[in-house]
């Protein structure tokens, strides 16, 4: 059903490698991968059901053409022939060399305005095995941000402001110490402030602090290893919108509390026929993304190096909490 000639590319990415495309609805995304990442999400599909609903839908594997591998190369060969110095300043990676890609649900899909987090997450940030310039690469900026110190590092963001998009690249949440990162989480979800009440702001961050506990309660079940996996914060930046959704006021007959007379059911139908099955607009989102070095590792226990890093968001989120039902 995806027709590749009517894809085109995703501009709203928080962070990460350019080369994302979308298709002309916006429900899915074809993001090109390793081979890697492409068969996690297919194990996890099969294997381990109650954690990928904590991942965006997987809705298959494609193997891109000659020619899009021939554009792809060309760009991965500049990206080797940059300086180390001129990757350290680019907001998004180059386009990855590869012949795979995932099609998965569009996280932002279904917003008006979507505000969008990507938190990386771990202390130690790739698998054993990895080069040793890169991994000492990753361990020097690890120690010189909150990965190293909290086990998260914010790495982009995308914040509506009112008026327009303001972006905050890969550089701005390396800025921060262990003490200074409340402020981009501040930064963050300044938006509350404009559209909601102070009980209802605090509600909206202990809902999605709840599923950020829930990916984490998963992660202590399991046994993984997720180097430089992210966890995807998004929420509505169109305060109008938000404010309609969190005071429960909705046109979707199905969230009222009195039974709807056939009359008004037949209606609703025809509109849900309308609206071409649009799923109801949602306040938020939580999911794990980015899974190019991530495996399920039997024997191994759980993963203290991810978990570290989630547990020390919740409590990031607990700060912003305490300050608004103070
Ligand atoms: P990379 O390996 O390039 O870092 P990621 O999987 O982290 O790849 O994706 C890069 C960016 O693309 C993320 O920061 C996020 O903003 C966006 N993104 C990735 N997957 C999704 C998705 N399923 N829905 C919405 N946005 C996504
Ligand atoms: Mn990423």
């Amino acid at each position: 059903q995806l027709d590749p000639s009517t894809l085109k590319a995703f501009e709203n990415a928080a962070a990460g490698h350019d080369g994302v495309l979308s298709d002309p609805t916006g429900e899915v995304l074809v993001k090109p991968c390793t081979a890697a990442e492409a068969d996690f999400y297919q194990q996890t599909l099969q294997d381990q059901p109650d954690f990928a609903e904590l991942m965006p839908t997987f809705m298959g594997t494609l193997h891109l053409g000659t020619s899009a591998q021939a554009a792809e190369s060309t760009a991965a060969q500049e990206f080797v022939h940059a300086s180390q110095a001129q990757k350290d300043q680019r907001s998004h990676g180059a386009k990855i060399a590869t012949e795979t890609a995932i099609v998965l649900e569009n996280l932002e899909h279904g917003f008006s305005k979507p505000n969008v987090l990507d938190l990386k997450l771990g202390t130690k940030l790739y698998a054993d095995g990895t080069a040793l310039e890169k991994a000492q690469r990753l361990d020097k900026v690890a120690s010189e941000t909150t990965s190293g110190s909290l086990g998260f590092r914010i790495s982009g963001m995308k914040v509506w402001n009112g008026e327009s998009l303001d972006k905050y690249d890969k550089l701005y949440g390396r800025k921060f110490d262990a003490g200074t990162v409340k402020d981009g989480f501040a930064t963050f979800f300044s938006g509350l402030s404009v559209g909601l009440k102070r009980d209802q702001a605090a509600e909206l961050l202990e809902t999605i602090e709840a599923e950020i506990a829930k990916a984490r309660n998963a992660l202590e079940r399991l046994e993984s290893r997720m180097y430089s996996a992210s966890l995807l914060i998004v929420y509505e930046g169109d305060n109008a919108a938000l404010e309609t959704l969190m005071s429960g006021v909705s046109k979707t007959p199905r969230l009222q509390e009195k039974a709807p007379t056939r009359g008004e059911v037949q209606q609703s139908e025809d509109d849900e026929e309308d609206e071409d099955e649009d799923e109801p607009p949602i306040a938020y989102r939580v999911k794990m993304i980015d899974f190019a070095h991530a495996a399920w590792t039997p024997g191994q226990g759980k993963d203290e190096n991810t978990i570290t890093g989630l547990k020390n968001i919740e409590k990031q989120m607990d700060m912003l909490i305490a300050r608004l039902t103070a």
